[in-house]
């Protein structure tokens, strides 16, 4: 479930002022006992790749891809049809409609928006020469809280963002639908559909059908950029389901502008994972067209280890259950350390997310930047404040993303100590700042 945890309740003066004593002795016994932890980037833990180490060795001299393809030799830019298909099975849609390429989706996705920019997708006009006739750039909507790498996407080439609030079904669709009315240079829209980065949330039905139709109303050339890395990363039983974007916009004629991703970066090995693109056939073969002018082929020998190791659903679903089981003692740390220090006190809200990497954290405004300086300076090392919204500001200076994954389970442990230390010093500072005459 994911849901925020607020409450009006705030100390009183004195209970404010014993706060910060408190608060102020643990941060300066934690400052001297010299720690080093890091809950930042979201990376899978050691024991999490020793689960896909089987990958090493698995072709055991057999080469040859279910079609014959020699799978060390040069060509194939849409992958090997076995990976493919687990590239569908894990985006939900058809194999037809998906590309298996090299180790990383957002690179597929770099390749995507900087392909629409400068040499246009299928019938559709550059962007850049929209933009030149315009005056002015073209623009992506960004859900926020969102994914930092999505916005250096855009950054790099020149593409202005404009936020949109997330909420826990997804992104607020009467924000988008009224901007791509307001403004014709909208282009694109950034989406991590399951297990959001780092809401969490999973987008609903509704959301999913809106976003079919989005297309409709923002004309030829628009995106939809479907970052599904989440989308078997679930941590309890019964999980969500998400809709089936896809359906939708082939319903709708819109396929051509839905863009889906996903990788097996937090599946297997991070660094040496598979990542896929889906899309209707005229983007596809556009992009595939592009591919060509900077490979002659991906590793398909990766594609093809990968293709063995989760060869069908049963395999997938297991092997996620496994990592599920490393994954959720962390997330259930975070939770009881979070409800435990900061439940039912209005210091804090956060999202208690059942798959996904990371939990999205609002302390009260003007406080992010502070909080995560405090930890730092007691050995925890946050993401940045701001890393969340484009450009790295957050207007409220309030949003913070924590990561548990990678570290051991008692240094996420000792980091949520820090974590809520800082919160609580920051805010009774602050309070009792603005209080006094
Ligand atoms: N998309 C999202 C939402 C992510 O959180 C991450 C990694 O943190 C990635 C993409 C990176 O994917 P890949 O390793 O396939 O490039």
């Amino acid at each position: 479930m994911t849901g925020s945890t607020a409450s009006p309740d705030q100390p009183d003066r004195a209970g404010l002022e014993r706060l910060r004593t408190e608060a102020e002795t643990r941060h300066a016994g934690f400052v001297e006992s010299g720690m080093a932890l890091d809950l930042t980037r979201g990376k899978p833990a050691t024991e999490q790749l020793d689960l896909a180490d089987a990958l090493d060795g698995i072709l055991d001299g057999d080469y040859r891809a279910e079609d014959g393809t020699d799978s060390r030799n040069y060509g194939g830019l849409l992958g090997l049809p076995e990976c493919r298909r687990l590239g569908g099975r894990i985006l939900g849609t058809d194999p037809e409609r998906v590309l298996a390429g090299g180790n990383s989706s957002l690179t597929l996705m770099y390749q995507l928006v900087e392909t629409a920019h400068l040499f246009g997708l299928g019938d559709a006009r550059p962007w850049r020469d929209e933009a030149a006739e315009a005056g002015r750039p073209v623009t992506f909507l960004c859900p926020v809280p969102g994914y930092d790498r999505h916005f250096t996407v855009c950054e790099s080439l020149g593409i202005a963002m404009r936020t949109v609030p997330v909420t826990d079904e997804g992104p607020d669709m009467d924000a988008v639908e009224a901007a791509v009315a307001e403004d014709p240079l909208i282009r694109g829209i950034w989406c991590v559909p399951k297990y959001s980065n780092p809401t969490g949330c999973v987008y609903s039905e509704e959301v999913v059908q809106r976003m079919a139709a989005l297309p409709g109303r923002a004309g030829p050339g628009f995106l939809v950029l479907w970052d599904n890395a989440y989308a078997v990363h679930d941590l309890r039983d019964d999980p969500p389901v998400l809709a089936d974007l896809m359906g939708a916009a082939d319903a709708l004629g819109h396929a051509d502008s839905i863009a889906m991703f996903a990788s097996t970066s937090k599946i297997t090995h991070a660094g040496s994972g598979v990542g896929f693109m889906a899309s209707g056939a005229e983007t596809l073969a556009a992009f595939q067209q592009r591919l060509g002018t900077l490979m002659i082929g991906p590793d398909k020998v990766n594609q093809l280890r990968h293709a063995r190791l989760l060869p069908d659903d049963e395999h997938l679903r297991a092997h996620m259950r496994r990592q599920a089981d490393l994954v959720r003692p962390r997330f259930d740390a975070v939770e009881e350390a979070l409800q435990q220090g900061l439940g039912n006190t209005g210091l804090a809200s956060w999202t208690r997310p059942d798959g996904g990497y990371f939990v999205s954290v609002d302390t009260r405004p003007g406080l992010a930047t502070e909080v995560v300086r405090l930890a730092s300076e007691a050995g925890v090392k946050l993401t940045p404040a701001g890393a969340t919204f484009p450009l790295g500001e957050d207007p409220e200076d309030r949003n913070i993303r924590l990561a548990p994954t990678f570290p051991p389970l008692e240094d996420v442990r000792r980091a949520m100590e820090v974590f809520i230390n800082a919160v609580q010093l920051a805010t009774a500072r602050r309070l009792l700042q603005e209080e006094s005459p």
